[in-house]
């Protein structure tokens, strides 16, 4: 993976600093004969202040920036539409720099739908443009896979929210959402022309106060398909250097992938793990999940043992009720005789309607008889019950839908739409993050 394998510093084009550790820095530092200090300062630019240009290191010389420069980018994420009022459940459209779209998925503490407001926060992040798995229900796989995210672009979906809200606080924080502001030009006017009209960017860099306490990896792709990458942008969302987001607080969901929940539990890190389960028989998962036929309940539940005693954690079961393939009363004994065996909890996720999928949600009794089942099997069990179905609440289903527009004959070039996609938010309903969503795998 470019950026992540052999040595970093040697690839053709310029590997993005975010993609980097401290002892990485440290390194590169002591060559170029720049105390380990300057390493603290950069690493406070990028992630207490969320720098997006090494201009705005006022306390680094201009030698070392433009040294900086000459080895690194520094690329941000620009925003191209968002769906959801604050404080509900926001969904972030994102461009990278060569013009792929991510989702990012912000979802508060306690939405408003069921009280009080809160400013705890939990994020639902991408690691693949696309994903090759082609569960049946889902959004993410219509078009297949494109490309692995490097780290620097998981860790900036983390950045890119924080500065997006710090700059509708007015807080500072660097740029708001401004189109992949890179390296020395940030701060070029033609940079700004072409800036989406989101809130204006502080041009201070003040320390904003963190926004995102929680982390879900369930957004576009299977995140143990990408395991290097993902775990390297994990690791500095973790370190105190760096997101200072807890292990403990992050949640790793995958669709099955044995051998890499396995790796997973030999790593150092105390992740919480989720499966899409969305099936509690052979039968079912193959059927809505060709990756259970490469790697089936057996093999799935003996990695999900292993990663529990290895790492004592609980584990969470994703499961989606889809009308007619995995609602019916007699799925509920084998699920909850999975539940107890690995002492997991059930997250039931009524199906959110996905644009040219067959699949419908079940009724709303269906879902709460199912529960109720599910409850009078000792399972710990919730059910989702947030009215998201309106909109694109899939995951995957807002980034399709927009590069079909982008490609359609109504001819919205890339230029063209900038400007008007970010605009107002489409659709108040508070949405869930996912269904069909099945994210992260
Ligand atoms: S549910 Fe997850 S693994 Fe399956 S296609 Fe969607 S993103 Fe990929």
């Amino acid at each position: 993976m470019p950026g992540t394998r052999g040595d970093p510093f040697r690839q053709a084009v310029k590997p993005d600093l975010k993609s980097f550790l401290k002892p990485e820095i440290v390194a590169r530092f002591a060559e170029w004969g720049e105390p380990a200090y300057r390493a603290d300062q950069l690493l406070a630019w990028l992630y207490r202040r969320r720098a997006t240009a090494w201009k705005q290191m006022t306390d680094l010389s201009k030698a070392l920036c433009a040294r900086l420069d000459e080895h690194f980018r520094l690329t941000s994420l620009e925003l191209v539409r968002k769906q959801g009022a604050e404080e509900s459940t926001q969904k972030f459209l994102w461009r990278m720099v060569d013009g792929a779209l991510i989702e990012s998925v912000l979802i508060p503490a306690n939405p408003v739908l069921y009280g009080e407001a809160s400013d705890r926060h939990t994020l639902c992040v991408s690691t693949q443009v696309g994903c090759a798995y082609g569960c049946r229900f889902c959004a993410s796989g219509l078009d297949g896979w494109k490309r692995n995210l490097e780290p620097h672009e998981i860790v900036e979906q983390v950045m890119a929210i924080e500065r997006w809200q710090a700059g509708m606080r007015g807080e500072g924080g660097g740029a708001s959402g401004e189109p992949g502001s890179q390296g020395l030009h940030a701060d070029d006017p033609g940079c700004k022309a072409e800036a989406a009209p989101l809130p204006a960017p502080r041009p201070s860099t003040l320390v904003a106060p963190r926004l995102v306490d929680n982390l879900v990896i369930m957004g576009m792709g299977e995140p143990l398909a990408n395991y290097e990458n993902l775990l390297k942008a994990l690791a500095i969302l973790n370190a105190p250097w760096g997101g200072a987001i807890g292990a403990r607080k992050i949640t790793i969901s995958t669709s099955g992938l044995a051998p890499q929940i396995r790796r997973l539990a030999d790593e150092p890190f105390q992740f919480n793990l989720a499966i899409s389960l969305h099936g509690a028989s052979d039968e079912v998962r193959s059927r809505i999940m060709p990756v259970n036929r490469k790697y089936p309940l057996n093999d799935l539940v003996a990695a999900c043992e292993h990663y529990r005693d290895k790492k004592g954690r609980l584990l969470t079961f994703e499961y989606i009720l889809i009308a007619g393939v995995n609602d019916a009363p007699e799925q509920v004994k084998p699920l909850a005789q999975l539940a107890r065996r690995l002492n997991a909890k059930v997250n039931l996720i009524p199906y959110n309607r996905v644009e040219g999928l067959a699949w419908e949600r079940p009724s709303d009794e269906v879902q709460e008889a199912f529960l109720a089942a599910l409850e009078r099997q000792k399972v710990k069990a919730t059910l989702r019950r947030e009215k998201g179905h309106e909109i694109d609440a899939a995951c995957g289903q807002l980034r399709l839908r927009t590069e079909r527009e982008f490609a359609g004959p109504a001819g919205t070039s890339r230029r063209g739409t900038r400007g008007a996609v970010a605009g107002p938010e489409r659709n108040r309903t508070p949405s869930s993050r996912a269904s069909g969503d099945a994210p992260g795998g």
